[in-house]
């Protein structure tokens, strides 16, 4: 069980980061200590704004010899309570948000070594620059961090083609628990020398020590993209018409997203600007993404030429593409608002699942019929990456339920229902938004045995006096 910090200790600290570095002011600590969604709330005993990983280290290795907590914390972005410190106040909340220099970029080794701090549309920005990208994006891109990103292997709207985090990080630097700094920054393709240590650190969500610094993939520029919103019948013609365009245009479809009527209607009733992209109503639609490279054939052109078979075919009920770039982000956001619509809606129930992808339409028919027989009145907002069988099956209380106590109960009855239908899929019970405190117990409730023993060995190994974000992946 970790300490509170010693006055010593608070002192030293406070000196040696100077003002900028530590405060303790409630108005500096505020906006930090309650979760993007507001579910969660926490104390602190004093902020940490580290410049250095020199800093960083100094950090670690005073809390190590004292056993006070560390919550680290990036753009604070997290669905899972993941960046928010507990309510007893005795940890330091460590922000990397001061560290977010770009150390290196280069072209001809397609790679950009940026700090834990930096933010993810800064990183599209500098690879842009020298003619790259960095292909993984998400809605929060103006707030969440390399650090934030890295330690919970973070997904998006990409994946289908580029992966994971774990397929786009080629290095680290981090802090370990016990103060040591691992120098894993080179980038090496190919680095066979035994255990990862790298892939270890990235989706442990700070649990096993303070990334400063990632090593990040680039990928070539694209010619040109063409982006489009198609209206369906159903998730399984979904699924077919992804499965048609990834025949026609290979790994060129670079998004595909899922999104029902009511996600949309939800959007445009709570975001101003936005409007329905296509004439009549659908009951699903998807959000297509298609690149060329340079030289090559416009997008637009072959993505026009499969939607038309598409349409001829019936896998889809309707298509328009996007004329312009202006157009284009006005459909990307539709898709990128329904997180924000549903907040605004109000609280609800998040689940971030994975099905294999061929089991997910009819996953999300049986799991609504199953939550709605149990649960009446409730409303189901699934939306997704599909082609990732990754889906967002949100639930939102009965109308005339007051929704904070309907949360908490039956509210924990419904997630632990969803979490079972899942697991009893061959699925998980976290797709890209990782555990947090959210999911604690569900995970515990729910994994492989074998999983959870390497996972808590592996945990008190690295980190035995317990400091590194106690709570979170494992109950508290
Ligand atoms: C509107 C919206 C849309 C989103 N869409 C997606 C999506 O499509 N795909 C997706 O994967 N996620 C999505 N997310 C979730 C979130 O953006 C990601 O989890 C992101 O990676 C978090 O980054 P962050 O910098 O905000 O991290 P934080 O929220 O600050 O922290 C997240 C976790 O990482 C740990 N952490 C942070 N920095 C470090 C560090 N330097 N070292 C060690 N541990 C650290 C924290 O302790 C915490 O456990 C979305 C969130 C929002 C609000």
């Amino acid at each position: 069980m970790p300490n509170p910090p010693s006055e010593t200790l608070l002192r030293q600290l406070a000196e040696s980061l100077g003002p900028r570095g530590f405060s303790r002011a409630p108005e500096d600590l505020k906006p930090w200590l309650t979760d993007w969604r507001g579910r969660w709330h926490g104390r602190t005993a004093a902020l940490l704004s580290p410049e250095t990983p020199e800093q960083v280290q100094a950090i670690v290795t005073q809390c190590a010899a004292e056993r006070v907590a560390i919550v680290p914390q990036g753009g604070n972005t997290s669905m899972v309570g993941g960046a928010t410190p507990s309510a007893e106040g005795n940890s330091f909340l460590l922000s990397l948000r001061r560290m977010r220099r770009i150390r290196e970029i280069s072209a001809s080794d397609n790679m950009l070594v940026a700090e834990a701090g930096l933010i993810l549309a800064d990183v599209h920005e500098a690879a842009e620059g020298i003619g790259r990208r960095f292909p993984l994006s998400l809605a929060a891109k103006g707030s969440a961090t390399v650090g934030g990103l890295v330690s919970t292997n973070a997904g998006g709207t990409q994946v289908l083609r580029f992966g994971t985090m774990r397929a786009l990080v080629l290095g680290l630097e981090a802090v370990l628990p016990d103060g040591s700094l691992y120098h894993g920054l080179s980038g090496l393709r190919k680095d066979n020398r035994g255990y990862d240590l790298r892939q270890m650190l990235i989706g442990a969500e700070g649990t096993l020590g303070i990334v400063t610094a990632a090593s990040l993939r680039l990928v070539a520029a694209v010619g040109s993209r063409a982006v489009a919103w198609t209206g369906l019948a159903s998730p399984d013609d979904a699924l077919r018409l992804l499965r048609h365009l990834e025949g026609r245009l290979g790994d060129r479809v670079e998004s595909f997203e899922l999104i029902p009527s009511n996600a949309l209607e939800l959007v445009i009733a709570h975001i101003p600007g936005t409007r329905a992209p296509l004439a009549q109503a659908h009951a699903w639609h998807a959000l297509v993404e298609v690149t060329a490279p340079a030289g090559e054939a416009g997008a637009e052109h072959s993505l026009a030429a499969a939607l038309a078979d598409s349409l001829d075919r019936n896998l889809a009920a309707d298509a328009t593409i996007a004329a312009n770039e202006a157009q284009a982000q006005a459909l990307w956001r539709l898709r990128e608002s329904i997180a924000e619509a549903e907040r605004k809606q109000g609280a609800s129930l998040k689940h971030d699942i994975a099905v294999p992808v061929s089991a997910m339409p009819g996953f999300l028919v049986s799991a609504r019929k199953a939550v709605e027989g149990l649960y009446p009145g409730c409303r189901i907002i699934a939306f997704g990456h599909l082609g990732d069988g990754n889906v967002h099956f949100n639930v939102q209380p009965p109308a005339d339920a007051c929704s904070e106590s309907w949360l908490s109960r039956p509210g924990g009855d419904v997630s632990d229902l969803i979490y079972d239908l899942v697991t009893a899929a061959g699925g998980s019970i976290s797709a890209e938004h990782g555990i947090g405190q959210m999911k604690a117990d569900a995970l515990a409730r729910t994994a492989d045995p074998a999983l959870l023993f390497a996972q808590r060995a592996i945990k008190a190994a690295l980190d035995p006096a317990g400091i590194m974000n106690p709570g979170k992946i494992f109950p508290g």
